[in-house]
């Protein structure tokens, strides 16, 4: 089968979760850390800030749940 890596953190893990994004109506597959600390891909951060406007997305990025590089404001303009 397949190796499916972590949407959040991009890491093959044993056990990934189908979870629900909170921020777009979509399924993502995540690990259990990430999962557990309600992490994000940066990547569904961005274009929810670009769809629903940086307002929405601000308490993820305030907090930090999502993985890798800083979200710039000017990455959620279009
Ligand atoms: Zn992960």
């Amino acid at each position: 089968m397949e190796k499916i890596l972590c949407y959040s953190c991009n890491k093959s893990k044993a056990n990934l979760s189908l979870v629900k994004s909170t921020l777009l109506g979509i399924n993502l597959f995540l690990c259990e850390s990430c999962k557990s600390e309600k992490l994000e891909p940066r990547w569904v951060v961005i274009i929810a800030g670009r769809q629903n406007g940086p307002e929405s997305v601000k308490e993820f990025i305030a907090k930090k749940r999502y993985n890798g590089n800083e979200i710039a404001a000017s990455e959620l303009l279009i």
